[in-house]
């Protein structure tokens, strides 16, 4: 079995390379979502992925400040992220999932018991998440990063709270989390406060009428600062802008 958590393409493109006998394991949901989305993406991708690669490679050999910069250590983080993202068009083919589950499932094998949860929407429409009750472990998908910024514009931030709430009303010691290192269970707390963290500051631009341009200029907040993927901060603050703007609409 193969486990996709969401939709994004960097969880779904292996898909392709195991054999046809392995059940690819996706919410009903995620399927649609990657039936829908991948042609869309691939075709944007194929237009802005030479771009961004040269834009990377350009920074990358003019480069001459300090090397253990965090500026350093993006470029050489996205450079080849976009270049294997050109070169994977050549080969990728889309393989959707085949096997869905929508609420909990066990599979219970000679060693231990797994676990496949779905609560629905958070980082995305649809999130999956995979637990192992015996060893205490979860495998978040991208409802948890360690030390990067999620990225949120896909999701609902109100279920992803709930989300997290009810990762911690399980017995876990170690997360698996989407992107970043392995962690412990305050790695969901982390990820709370970071959503609670940005909705006051939506809210607090909407309530002294700031612009959604001025958006784009507000700070990182200091203990976000060392956060990878700083970049996915302000789409995220938009993103809560635009939801806290509508809640106050209804
Ligand atoms: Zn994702």
């Amino acid at each position: 079995y193969v486990v996709n958590s969401h939709s994004h393409n960097d969880h779904i493109r292996g898909n392709q390379t195991f054999p046809n006998d392995i059940k690819i394991i996706s919410t009903t949901r995620t399927r649609e979502l990657i039936e829908e989305w991948e042609p869309l993406d691939i075709a944007e991708e194929k237009k802005y992925a030479p771009t961004r690669y040269s834009y990377y490679d350009s920074l990358y050999n003019s480069f001459s400040g300090d090397k253990l910069s965090r500026e350093y250590q993006q470029i050489l983080m996205w450079r080849p992220y976009y270049e294997t993202l050109l070169n994977s068009h050549l080969e990728i083919k889309t393989r959707l999932p085949d096997t869905y589950f929508d609420s909990i499932q066990n599979f219970d094998g000679p060693n231990r018991r797994i676990q496949l949860i779905s609560k629905g929407p958070g980082h995305t429409e649809s999130d999956l998440i995979l637990y192992l009750p015996d060893d205490k472990i979860i495998f978040s998908g991208d409802l948890i990063f360690n030390k990067c910024h999620p990225y949120m514009p896909h999701g609902s931030i109100s279920n992803w709270k709930n989300w997290l709430d009810y990762m911690n009303s399980l017995e876990v010691n170690t997360i698996m989390p989407g992107h970043g290192e392995i962690g412990a269970k305050k790695l969901i707390n982390h990820m709370k406060n970071y959503l609670l963290n940005l909705e006051i500051s939506a809210s607090n631009l909407h309530k002294y009428d700031q612009s959604i341009e001025k958006i784009g200029m507000v700070p990182i907040p200091d203990e976000y600062k060392d956060w990878w993927f700083d970049r996915f901060y302000v789409m995220n603050l938009k993103f809560a802008y635009e939801v806290s703007k509508k809640v106050e609409k209804e």
